[in-house]
């Protein structure tokens, strides 16, 4: 893993960031902390691969690429080939379209990157040789073992708090659709309102599958007159909006970053519910016990946990890991 970010997988594909002397770059999911240089790489490699639905989310979250047709889009359990080396994408459960990459030498040797991921969902763990795992909630300390079921509690909160009018999520991008989806579900039939960058990201989930309900933009009249009128309807927005509408409504953000409770009383109106599309630690040492690879990098480039849980993968399951980049290596760096 290089010092940007890259994960680098046999000799020639760079995951998640650009690298320099990989020809072929892989986009795991849309998520800006994975788009990193995708327009060095568009102009420098000489192939970037992606599930549709990523190059789809993409395009709406950063704007129309220079060389966007030059994208190649990879399906879920299909490969390519490239210099002597298979590369095949496998589902990960996270946001629409991430995907898990494995890369197989010509020799048979396996090596595989999870990218982001959340267990439950998640198939195949892959069998390979090397796994580089992320490591978002790699500590011991990131446990979500709640005996309530998250996705009901959220649905009942929604609709308890419906009766006084409209009701604010606040999320990331894929998680705020994720939570469309739960409430669609479980019929929750209002009107679901959201500014347009909102709109335009649901609009390709449910290109790709995904049912959400009855959408209707925040600018329009109608959306407008249902939040001006406090009637009810859900209202999604961004978790940087958080500062700035409904600020005197009924709100609800949900958040990965939540341990102890399901669902936590933050403001008057105001409540985090424990909703992730990642896994937390016991889903993180799971994948591992169960893909039983020969050896782990964890990710250790984002704000994650990557030392901790290669310790604890070294220590629980007897497996080799080691954390990637390493921080002392760093710190003599800067
Ligand atoms: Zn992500």
């Amino acid at each position: 893993m290089t010092q940007r970010g890259a994960v680098l997988l046999g000799n020639w594909v760079a995951c998640d960031a650009y690298a320099e002397n990989r020809p072929v770059r892989v986009v795991t999911h849309a998520h800006a902390d994975h788009t990193g240089g995708l327009r060095w790489s568009l102009r420098e490699c000489q192939k970037v691969l992606m599930t549709e639905a990523t190059r789809d989310l993409i395009e709406v979250l950063q704007g129309p690429l220079a060389r966007l047709n030059d994208i190649e889009t990879l399906e879920y359990d299909r490969s390519m080939q490239f210099d002597g080396e298979r590369l095949t994408l496998f589902k990960a459960e996270h946001i629409l379209g991430a995907a898990q990459v494995l890369v197989e030498s010509e020799m048979g040797e396996r090596v595989a990157w999870t990218g982001d991921f959340r267990l439950d969902g998640t198939s195949p763990l892959v069998d390979c040789d090397t796994l580089v795992v992320e490591s978002t909630y790699g500590s011991p300390s990131c446990r979500r073992s709640f005996d309530v079921d998250v996705r009901k509690l959220l649905v009942r909160m929604v609709e308890e708090r419906l009766k006084g009018g409209a009701v604010y999520v606040f999320g990331y991008h894929g998680k705020l659709q994720e939570v469309m989806q739960i409430l669609y579900e479980n019929d929750v039939s209002v009107p679901f309102v959201m500014p347009e960058k909102v709109y335009e990201v649901s609009k390709v989930c449910e290109r790709h599958g995904m049912r959400l309900g009855c959408l209707t933009l925040s600018s329009q009249k109608e959306g407008k007159m249902l939040l001006d009128e406090n009637l009810p309807c859900v209202a999604f927005y961004h978790m940087n909006s958080r500062g700035n509408v409904g600020l005197n409504s009924e709100r609800i953000c949900v958040s990965g970053w939540e341990f102890h409770k399901p669902c936590r009383r933050i403001g008057e109106k105001e409540h985090i519910i424990a909703l992730s599309d990642h896994s937390d630690f016991d889903g993180l040492i799971e994948y591992v016990r169960q893909a039983k690879p020969k050896r782990v990098i964890t990710e250790n480039h984002g704000g994650g946990h990557g030392e901790t849980l290669a310790k604890e993968i070294n220590r629980r399951l007897g497996i080799p890991a080691l954390a990637m980049p390493c921080k002392k290596y760093q710190a003599t760096l800067s």
